[in-house]
């Protein structure tokens, strides 16, 4: 059968399934929230021990550029004297010949469908200095050296002149990414922790801060952000590890209330609207009381031109407008939803430690699907396909005689492709919580994890925390697993 007319029609199929699954559901969500822990005054009384990045943005359509004028209020959380503070800039890294690009030569046609255009960022705030690889290192000398616990307000003006890229930060005829696109404050941890931009998966490591967003746009553009409208163009958040801002003309919506919080569904086109909002609600609701209460007041998920099937954000994830195979926008709807916990509530080194963030948020969709049967998936299911997956990309490897690695813990520019990043962090990396669970059960799992989440919120996981608080939890002597695992000598996988 013709592949485009088989999809549609499991399109057709699932579409239908779910919606009959609506309407038959009194409340249209399986799952209603439980509890909530989190009050936004909670919120806000844990936010006053971190960070808050102010800024105003004004964006240009006919320049394509992002004016930005930002205000971080800085606190040294390091042992240090601190005598100048960084920040990363991503956008030199959509500049031509960048050392470490955004796009991988074998997607460049993808995403630049009108031919490549350079992106980059111009810094006009004086005595900063650009550096790092691809200059996406902002440097602002402190004077007299800012002591341990001590705050600071550090201004910078910047602009930004966007790429025509379906990427993170860019615009496309549909929409306007800024993602990543304001100075972010580098991690110090042991000295300036900086890192390249690169292709393979998502080269972040952010503490979390608040933010107090305004930004101007000409008439008749709708705006999702990372935040909730405290005004005209004016948006706020408390605790968030990154904060976007989705831009489009054609955006239409949906909303709904999970608890506290609500979804909003920007999309450009989505035959079934109702359904994705019901999967991103339905995911909010079950991870929220599996793993921690979701804190926040709002969640968007935004449909835009993308590349790389989803993004995760602060309370905003993208969704990409070309995943057209329903059942697999729906994965990507609960993957990127599930990050929300998984990177989002507990960071972690995203550069060094992709398969916790990538392996828990696979791991955790799967277990959504176990629990949600209306969508046909199981967690064995999955966990095979994984399988599958993993041995042909040996066998091809194989069959060319290229070398690859069966290591998870690489740092992202140390995949030689991004086919080996995704199967060692995103398929590895669900297949080890997988056969944790097939140990203790998930829900056994479920719980450490909820757990080890309550203790790591707004902080960072690390391989060692993690395999140690699932031990602990588990009462399983899992260190030599998760060693062997993560160096790539398991044989159970194949
Ligand atoms: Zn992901």
């Amino acid at each position: 059968m013709n592949k485009k007319i088989k999809r549609r029609i499991i399109a057709i199929a699932l579409a239908t399934i779910l919606t009959i699954a609506i309407i038959s559901s009194a409340f249209g969500i399986s799952q209603l929230l439980l509890k909530k822990n989190t009050s936004p005054q909670g919120l806000q009384a844990v936010a006053q021990d971190y960070g808050t990045i102010t800024l105003d943005c004004h964006y240009s359509e006919t320049s394509h550029a992002l004016a930005v004028n930002q205000t971080t209020h800085y606190i040294n959380h390091s042992t240090q004297i601190l005598f100048d503070v960084k920040f990363h800039l991503y956008a030199n890294a959509f500049q031509a010949n960048a050392q470490h690009p955004a796009v991988a030569p074998s997607e460049v046609e993808r995403a630049y469908p009108n031919g490549f255009d350079a992106g980059y960022a111009k810094v006009t705030t004086p005595h900063t200095t650009l550096n790092g690889s691809d200059n996406t290192v902002v440097t602002v000398p402190i004077k007299n050296g800012l002591k341990p616990g001590e705050a600071l307000d550090i201004d910078l003006q910047y602009t930004i002149k966007l790429a025509n890229v379906k990427h993170r930060l860019g615009y496309t005829e549909h929409t306007v990414n800024l993602g990543n696109f304001y100075a972010i404050p580098v991690v110090y941890d042991n000295g300036w922790q900086t890192y390249p931009y690169s292709y393979n998966g998502d080269p972040f490591y952010n503490e979390p801060y608040n933010f107090d967003v305004t930004i101007t746009a000409p008439e008749g553009y709708l705006i999702a952000t990372s935040g909730t409208p405290v005004g005209k163009n004016h948006y706020q958040g408390y605790l968030l590890r990154d904060f976007a801002i989705v831009l489009s003309r054609d955006f239409k919506t949906l909303a709904r209330n999970v608890g506290d919080t609500t979804v909003t569904y920007y999309y450009l086109n989505d035959e079934i609207p109702d359904v994705s909002l019901y999967t991103a609600c339905n995911a909010l609701a079950y991870f929220s009381n599996t793993f921690y209460d979701y804190p926040y007041a709002t969640l968007n998920v935004v449909q835009t031109d993308f590349l790389q099937g989803g993004m995760e954000y602060g309370a905003l994830v993208y969704i990409a407008l070309d995943v057209t195979d329903q059942l697999q926008y729906q994965n990507v709807i609960v993957h990127e939803i599930a990050h929300q916990w998984w990177y989002g509530l507990v960071g972690n080194n995203q550069t060094r430690t992709a398969w916790i963030d990538e392996g828990l948020a696979e791991y955790s969709t799967a277990v959504f699907f176990e629990t949600h049967p209306q969508y046909g998936l199981t967690l064995e299911g999955i966990a095979n396909q994984n399988k599958a997956s993993i041995k042909m990309f040996e066998d091809i490897m194989d069959e060319y005689n290229v070398s690859y690695t069966r290591a998870m813990y690489g740092d992202l520019i140390s995949y030689k492709m991004p086919t080996e990043y995704t199967i060692n962090t995103y398929a590895r990396g669900m297949l080890l919580f997988y056969e944790i669970s097939e140990m203790i059960g998930y829900k056994n799992l479920n719980q450490a994890l909820a757990k080890f989440a309550s203790e790591n919120c707004y902080k960072f996981a690390t391989s060692y925390r993690l395999t140690h608080a699932l031990e602990d939890n588990l009462g399983y002597d899992l260190v030599n697993f998760m060693n062997n695992y993560l160096a790539g000598k398991q044989n159970n996988v194949l």
